[in-house]
């Protein structure tokens, strides 16, 4: 029962899954043989298909780690690459032009790789077997071929004829076996010949009691023995096998058995010595069976200390904690979502109103300087004479309709701002603003996809909700825009309200002024400047142009900073002379409003502010803080395949250094299992058979 060689090739594909072929290798068939011994027709005999590359010029490059898995319950021939991806490959021929491909892919300057291609043929009719074909060994390098490459060749066969790896040595009757490359080479390395095979082809091509000879061979003696073989496809049949869906086995063996059959005395039964190609699989099985049974014990010992250290690593570097791209992935969500929560908590109503009302101060102020407190300072042409002080700026008069169309004009110009979309926008960007500092907070602060998938989520909502808040707050504050009832409580609160942003406003500019202080070198440099710039604004110095190549011994840059300066000291005083006037008796009254626009503006602001408020709470706030979440589960949890999940996970190379220790830990204890299994399986045979 060959079943040992079977499960070790399973063994052996968990551990490439790992990333751990290299350091664990198990027992494999390794061919060599001079280019042109026959060593391709000898694999594509065993398997029963041509697949392997032809032509004249260096064909094999790279080894080729062929995996035959026997799959005696299906029909279906097929080969797969499984590091290509290429799925199951049925054509054979399409197996031929991929390994062609690879090869060729090996630039002429190397000639030969020791990349290996891995492929795997699962088909009813091939053995559990794993063989690997190595470049053939050349005895004159070609024109155009580096010189080392013999040595290049030679040098990579070495590397896999090392135990426990077995040998197939492949020499061609016709050449003299002392000649044979492919046995010197085994013998360097099992100089006892205990673990090669020779296999002897073109038995065809010399006579039978000389090809008898060879097989009996005494002078170069193998534990293992020889086996005769005539593996060329013969040419009368080719178009009938290629139709046919068995491959080449059926016209190589008959071929083959023609040919012995005719020479029952050198090759009988009675003969002593195995020929054929069915002869040499059954051999092949059995050899790989007893190497891989001897190999048990080590190959255990090396799957046990790899486990070893897995686990220390484990323990040391991640804790012995558990750890699962779902979990992790659920875990993040979760911390996710409950930060969000808290934010939703942090951010209701009052805050979108202080949000709000502080934009409209700021409309308020500008419009405030552009209708009433006109007085710029642009350039060094003196001033027109009704702006020149501030003491001139002309006083309100109740009575007149001059100051009722001003306020009137002004608080339409506040209504008609449109409210609605400034006030979503604001808002809209404030929560998205928040989501972005919640995820540079997150765990998803080191994952693009999932950085990705949560602002789009974020922005997919805010973006479906836009128009119709903007639309539900502009409605709503309609009323506003023809008429505007004002009661004496909302005048007292507009009138402290008003005093503090102007009480702000000027502190900023009191800061400006030192700033700008700074930037020219001092208080006293500042005032020379200023006051040669009020100079020439009242022309009383002659300044030649617009002064942008300087003037009065100052650089045009430093001119520029006196008329900053002068603007913000202007703007000082003013804000100083309205707060006085806000502070004074006039002001209290609601009547007295021409006197007192900010006060009025500042009321109409905060109405508008209260109402748009409701209606962004109702129609933005509540809707996103709902939906969000849900949005979240369906881009990152429900939403993603397992693949998804696994990529998210590892994009983070902590998590992705954590989650590979759990499952190499996981796959070698599978591995280690199976492996006591094997062993346990392997007594038990060695019982019964001692039995008998
Ligand atoms: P490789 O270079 O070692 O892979 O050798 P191939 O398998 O390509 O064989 C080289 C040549 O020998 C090809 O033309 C084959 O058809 C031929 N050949 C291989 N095996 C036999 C055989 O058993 N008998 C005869 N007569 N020719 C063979």
């Amino acid at each position: 029962m060959m079943v040992l060689t079977k499960k070790m090739i399973e063994i052996r594909s968990i551990l490439q899954t790992v990333g751990q072929g290299n350091t664990l290798t198990l027992p494999s068939i390794v061919v060599i043989g001079s280019q042109s011994s026959g060593k391709s027709s000898v694999l594509e005999a065993i398997v029963g298909h041509e697949f392997l590359p032809k032509g004249s010029n260096m064909v094999t490059r790279r080894p080729i780690e062929l995996t035959l898995v026997n799959t005696p319950d299906a029909q279906a021939e097929y080969g797969e690459f499984p590091a290509l991806g290429l799925g199951k490959i049925t054509d054979f021929s399409h197996i031929q032009r991929t390994l062609t491909e690879l090869n060729l892919a090996v630039p002429d300057s190397e000639c030969v790789s020791d990349d290996p291609i891995q492929l795997t043929i699962s088909s009813p009719h091939v053995p559990d077997l794993s063989l690997i074909d190595l470049p053939g060994y050349i005895q004159v390098v070609g024109h155009n071929q580096p010189l080392e490459l013999k040595q290049k060749i030679s040098d990579l066969c070495d590397k896999y004829i090392q135990p426990p790896n077995v040998i197939l040595a492949i020499s061609a009757a016709d050449v003299d076996l002392a000649n044979s490359t492919a046995l010197r080479a085994s013998r360097r390395v099992d100089p006892r010949g205990e673990r090669t095979i020779g296999v002897v082809t073109k038995m065809d091509l010399v006579d039978a009691t000389r090809g008898a000879s060879i097989l009996s061979d005494r002078k170069y003696p193998l534990r293992l023995g020889y086996v005769g073989v005539v593996s060329k496809v013969p040419t009368q049949s080719s178009s009938l096998w290629k139709k046919g869906s068995g491959g080449i086995a059926t016209a190589i063996s008959k071929n083959e058995h023609n040919y012995f059959s005719a020479h029952p005395l050198e090759f009988g039964p009675d003969a002593g010595v195995a020929v054929g190609t069915t002869t040499l699989r059954k051999k092949l099985m059995q050899v790989l069976e007893q190497t891989m049974a001897a190999s048990l014990q080590t190959t255990g010992d090396a799957i046990r200390q790899e486990l070893e250290e897995a686990t220390y690593e484990f323990k040391v570097q991640y804790n012995d904690r558990p750890l699962s791209a779902e979990s992790y992935l659920a875990e993040s969500l979760d911390a996710f979502k409950h930060s969000f929560k808290e934010f939703t908590e942090s951010f209701g109503r009052p805050q979108v109103r202080e949000m709000l009302k502080e934009e409209l101060d700021q409309r308020v102020l500008d419009l405030l300087a552009a209708r009433y407190w006109n007085k710029p300072v642009t350039n060094l042409s003196p001033a027109p004479p009704e702006l020149d002080s501030l003491a001139d700026l002309p006083t309100a008069d109740p009575e007149s309709l001059y100051w009722h169309r001003k306020l009137d004009a002004s608080s339409s110009a506040l209504t008609k701002l449109g409210i609605g979309r400034l006030a979503t926008t604001v808002v809209a960007n404030a929560i998205q603003a928040h989501v972005d500092r919640l995820i540079a907070q997150s765990t998803f602060a080191s994952h693009p996809f999932a950085r990705q998938a949560i602002t789009e989520a974020a922005s997919g909502i805010l973006n479906e909700r836009f128009y119709s808040t903007s639309d539900q707050v502009e409605n709503c504050i309609k009323p506003y825009k023809f008429e505007i009832d004002v009661e004496d409580g909302e005048w007292a609160r507009g009138r402290e309200n008003v005093s503090e942003v102007l009480r702000y406003e000027l502190r900023a500019c009191e800061d400006a002024v030192k700033s700008v202080e700074k930037t020219v070198g001092g208080r006293r440099k500042l005032k020379d400047v200023m006051s040669f710039v009020d100079k020439a604004r009242k022309g009383e110095v002659e300044v030649v142009g617009d002064g942008a190549s300087g003037a009065g011994g100052f650089s045009s840059d430093l001119l520029q900073r006196g008329k900053e300066a002068i603007f913000l000291r202007d703007r000082a005083t003013l804000l100083q002379m309205r707060l006085a006037a806000l502070k004074s008796k006039q002001c209290a009254k609601k009547e007295n409003r021409y006197y007192c626009p900010e006060i009025f503006l500042d009321v109409v602001a905060t109405k508008l502010t209260s109402t748009a408020v409701l209606f962004l709470n109702v129609e933005l706030l509540s809707e996103f803080y709902y939906n969000f979440p849900r949005e979240l589960d369906v881009r990152l949890g429900r939403g993603l395949s397992k693949e998804e999940v696994e990529r998210f996970a590892k994009e983070d190379p902590k998590v992705k250094g954590h989650l590979e220790v759990i499952r190499r830990k996981e796959l070698l204890e599978l591995v280690l299992e199976k492996m006591e299994g094997l062993k346990a399986l392997d007594i038990e045979e060695r019982g019964k058979r001692a039995m008998h």
